[in-house]
């Protein structure tokens, strides 16, 4: 894709700071880290969803994530847990179309959050949960 970032910093036409490469896979420190140590693992083809990747390709991105994971937790970057993050589609917070999978260190205090929405009080019931449960389940098929 020629207008895509992610392909051009693949294709060497932007700069990166690249942590991992092979074949199939880049990864890459964040331009915009939600703590230091923030990083994308970016399959090189471009596909905008996640599940628009072979099984393989997505294995192979979890298991460089898993790596940096470690690598992480032995670095001297501030680290007491990792979070892995995904914004698949738009109305998901996904900024740049080419599927990437952020992981990036956290620690207590450090300001980053998801919430949820305010008339989120009530834990759902059983039967909701079953419903909704059956109607995914039904499109797996
Ligand atoms: P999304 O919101 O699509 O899940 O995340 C896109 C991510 O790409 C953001 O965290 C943003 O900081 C990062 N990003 C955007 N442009 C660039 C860039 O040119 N270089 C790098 N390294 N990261 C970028
Ligand atoms: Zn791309």
């Amino acid at each position: 894709m020629t207008d895509c970032i992610f392909c051009k910093i693949i294709n060497r036409e932007l700069p990166a700071s690249i942590i991992h490469e092979d074949d199939h896979v880049i990864a890459f420190m964040d331009i915009q880290p939600v703590n230091p140590g923030h990083i994308l693992v970016v399959p090189k083809i471009h596909k905008e969803l996640i599940a628009e990747l072979d099984t393989d390709l997505t294995s192979r991105m979890f298991n460089i994530a898993a790596k940096i994971n470690l690598a992480i937790r032995k670095s001297p970057i501030q680290s007491e847990g990792i979070n892995y993050f995904l914004a698949d589609g738009e109305a998901a917070g996904q900024e740049v179309f080419h599927t990437h999978l952020h992981i990036f260190p956290r620690f207590r205090h450090d300001g980053f959050g998801l919430k949820f929405h305010e008339s989120y009080t009530q834990l759902p019931k059983r039967e909701e949960l079953d419903e909704i449960c059956g109607n995914i389940k039904l499109s797996m098929e």
